[in-house]
């Protein structure tokens, strides 16, 4: 089983200080199940590429204890795919072998182990139930370009149709931690097996890799079924904590509030959901995305609107989402109404095919809650996939902060906010992000507006200048 990875980072060879492996030296390493040897095909300025050999010890496996087999069939000792794929084995092999570039240190240069770097893992057989469609599912948000070549079962015999064996390249601009740790979680839940037992143990796993990305995945169901085996109390109980570690970041139900009232004394977000509302109306848009929705302040203020034909309301956080349901009386929705509206989870973070094919998307008091990194995919994931004809985005206006007297100097109005942007600020950001994306924007002040500090809130309407 073989693992390329390549970087065409400047200097390439960067990547021996990122592996804690000489691009001169070949390395090997001795695991309970065979052995690994790292070497470098190539180690050029302009590209450098690492491997990793596994060497699975097929007579090893035999002697091992009963379980190390994906098929248990009475052949299954002799007819084994395990020591020619990409699963388990891998997995440990990775975190053995490469476990301070899996973990994200970088002893020596610890600056560049931070920097997200152009990475390709070329995995040189993997199965994958579930097929291409299930490759995608699981690589494709964590923003991969994705290339695979199935292989036939037997290229003499094409009568027998394709296997589930694939030759996987996985492309990315990230850093080479959260690739490590991205093949780490998804090659065994690609192969749904594992060769050793699966307890309790493997959810703190699975939490410790996942942290950063699996909160906010699609699959994340799917990946933590398969990823603990398919046993149903582990499942449940990491996806229980996945959500709560989702909730706690995100938990705008609790934290809104002191938002809600440093604001409050102007009534600032009915303004500001009449301004949006006016927008949205203005545009003639008939479907329309609340992206970020919280607890479904704006969704409340459409659903009367009969203009609206579709309105869907998308929050990363499980928890907005209920609080918006039971806001919403959704439940006793007449069906024609619940036809209307549609709620679901996701992140801003990620590319969204359902996203896709909308008139008009709102984008409310979301943004200053994405770190920078994010923001700048949520300008991609928004402005060119889902790329809807109109977009509204409203942030607080910062210099308006010393007209709150229950604000603390110097603080933002609100814990979660990442930064809050100047008129100025906001104004380059929008310009920039519209032109890069082909739209036009014109600013909005929303609320009481200040001779010298302007409005509370600030409100861009962008307007997509192709039609598509
Ligand atoms: N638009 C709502 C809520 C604003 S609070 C309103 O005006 O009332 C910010 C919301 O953005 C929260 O509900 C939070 O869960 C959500 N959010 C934060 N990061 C997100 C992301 N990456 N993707 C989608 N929603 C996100």
């Amino acid at each position: 089983m073989l693992l390329k990875i390549s970087t065409t980072y400047s200097p390439a060879t960067d990547l021996g200080y990122l592996l804690h492996k000489h691009p001169e030296r070949m390395q090997s390493f001795g695991l309970p199940f065979g052995q690994a040897h790292v070497f470098y095909p190539e180690a050029r300025v302009e590209n450098c590429t690492a491997a990793l050999l596994l060497d699975v010890d097929p007579i090893g496996l035999v002697r091992r204890p009963h379980g190390q087999f994906a098929e248990n069939f009475a052949l299954a000792q002799y007819v084994s795919d395990r020591p020619y794929v990409a699963s388990s084995f891998l997995s440990v092999a990775i975190a053995r072998v490469f476990s301070s570039a899996l973990s994200g240190k970088c002893k020596d240069r610890p600056q560049l182990a931070e920097t997200v770097i152009p990475l390709k893992a070329e995995l040189s057989i993997l199965p994958c139930r579930g097929g291409e469609k299930l490759l995608r599912r699981l690589f494709e948000p964590l923003g991969y370009t994705v290339t695979a070549e199935q292989h036939s079962l037997d290229p003499h015999f094409p009568d027998w149709g394709q296997s589930r064996y694939w030759t996987v390249t996985l492309e990315n601009t990230c850093r080479l931690s959260e690739l490590l740790t991205h093949l780490y979680v998804l090659m065994p839940v690609l192969d749904d097996e594992k060769h050793y037992w699966v307890g309790e143990a493997e959810i703190e796993k699975l939490l410790k890799h996942g942290n950063d990305w699996l909160a906010e995945h699609p699959e994340q169901e799917s990946i933590a079924r398969r990823y603990l085996k398919h046993q149903r109390r582990l499942t449940r109980e990491a996806l229980a904590q996945l959500r709560e570690e989702d909730i706690q970041e995100t938990d705008e139900a609790t934290q809104a509030q002191e938002e809600t009232e440093v604001e409050g004394q102007i009534g600032l977000n009915q303004l500001r959901l009449a301004a949006v509302t006016e927008a949205l109306k203005q545009s003639g848009a008939k479907r329309v995305l609340d992206l970020g929705c919280g607890e479904g302040k704006l969704l409340r203020k459409l659903l009367p609107e009969k203009q609206f034909e579709e309105i869907v309301g998308m929050d990363v956080s499980h928890r907005a989402l209920r609080i918006a349901q039971e806001r919403l009386h959704y439940d006793r929705l007449p069906e024609k109404e619940k036809k209307r509206l549609h709620l679901f989870q996701g992140s801003l973070g990620y590319q969204d095919k359902r996203l896709a094919g909308y008139d008009a998307a709102a984008v409310i008091e979301v943004i200053e809650h994405l770190d920078l990194p994010r923001l700048a995919t949520f300008e991609r994931v928004l402005f060119e996939f889902a790329c809807p004809r109109l977009i509204v985005v409203t942030t607080p206006n910062i210099e308006y902060n010393v007209k709150f007297e229950n604000l603390q100097a110097g603080n933002f109005r609100h814990k979660d906010h990442r930064f809050e942007w100047t008129r100025d600020e906001f104004e380059s950001w929008a310009v920039d992000v519209a032109k890069r994306f082909g739209y036009t924007v014109v600013f909005h002040p929303i609320g009481p507006e200040d001779e010298n500090v302007g409005p509370p809130t600030q409100m861009a309407v962008f307007t997509r200048k192709i039609d598509k």
